[in-house]
């Protein structure tokens, strides 16, 4: 059988229709492959982090400006799955986890995986923004369905004032690795015509399958051209990657921040500990000597 090559992962910034709206068209396969590699994760699990983390990128690479600029997004929806956390830090690094990565349902009656199930639509969307300023930017909305892509839509509509459209696709393929992902975020600018609304409006019907494209195009140009004709500009490029920023000296700095008689119990209870980084599925070992270190410079 032949096996078709993966188009490398890519993210890029558009105008569209006469400038009159913002395009952000992302390709994540590679990125969504690791994150499931990473977590071991089922293909619901595949498909919810990938969506989620596909959107962190898009999020990310629309809102930094500085190479600190740090974001959160957290589905809580009362869902099988738990909650869904992901971070994006600049430029485009995302990283990120649900609380069960070993979650299968039954397929929805489209056929697809049911992320709506598996996330749950009672609960909310809660985006944190780090940007450098006095203080963090929170913005919050009711999940709508637990898809993901509309409850990203409702939540820029709704929480950041920007009528918007979202489309969100993960493909798992039967040997279990992610074969298509990506998504696309379209923003209306102010004083957009009528005419542009109509003619997005006929490019949100061509969005259903945004990861069949992604397995059908090679570039991303060639999605831009099918989507917007020849009625785009592009504006900027870069790379997403799935990466965590976690490290022993990070870990470190967390156990010397839970106080000296806490660790003091740890080291003499336990004669040891073991932290886990849920976002990498990385366990850092410390031996009571190593501890007993730690000890010692907080005296000193
Ligand atoms: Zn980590």
């Amino acid at each position: 059988m032949e096996e078709k090559t993966i188009a490398p992962d890519e993210i890029l910034r558009a105008t569209v229709f006469s400038s009159e709206a913002a395009v952000y068209l992302a390709r994540t396969t590679q990125l969504c492959d690791k994150a499931r590699q990473t977590h071991h994760a089922s293909p619901l699990a595949a498909a919810v982090l990938g969506r989620t983390l596909t959107m962190t990128a898009i999020m990310a690479f629309s809102s930094f400006k500085n190479e600190d600029d740090r974001l959160t997004v957290t589905l809580n929806g009362n869902g099988l799955i738990g909650k869904v956390v992901c971070c994006g830090m600049a430029p485009v690094d995302v990283k990120g986890y649900v609380e069960d990565p070993n979650l299968d349902l039954p397929l929805n009656e489209k056929g697809k995986l049911d992320v709506g199930w598996a996330v749950g639509n009672s609960g909310t969307l809660t985006v944190i923004k780090d940007l450098g300023l006095k203080e963090p930017y929170v913005g919050r909305s009711a999940l709508q369905t637990g898809e993901i892509a509309e409850d990203f839509a409702f939540y820029y509509t709704v929480s950041e004032q920007t009528p918007s459209l979202v489309a969100l696709g993960v493909h798992v393929h039967p040997d279990l690795h992610v074969d298509g992902a990506g998504g696309i975020l379209i923003q209306l600018l102010p004083g957009c015509s009528d005419e542009t609304i109509t003619r997005l409006e006929q490019v949100g019907e061509k969005l259903s399958s945004i990861s069949t494209m992604m397995m059908e195009y090679d570039t991303l140009d060639g999605i831009m051209q099918t989507l917007f004709d020849e009625d785009f500009k592009i504006l900027q490029r870069d790379t997403p990657r799935f990466r965590c920023d976690c490290s022993r000296e990070r870990i470190d700095r967390a156990l010397i921040a839970m106080g000296y008689e806490e660790l003091k119990k740890m080291r003499d209870e336990d004669n040891g500990a073991d932290l886990w980084c849920n976002f990498c599925n990385t366990t850092y070992h410390y031996s009571g000597e190593q501890l007993d270190n730690l000890l010692e410079t907080m005296r000193g």
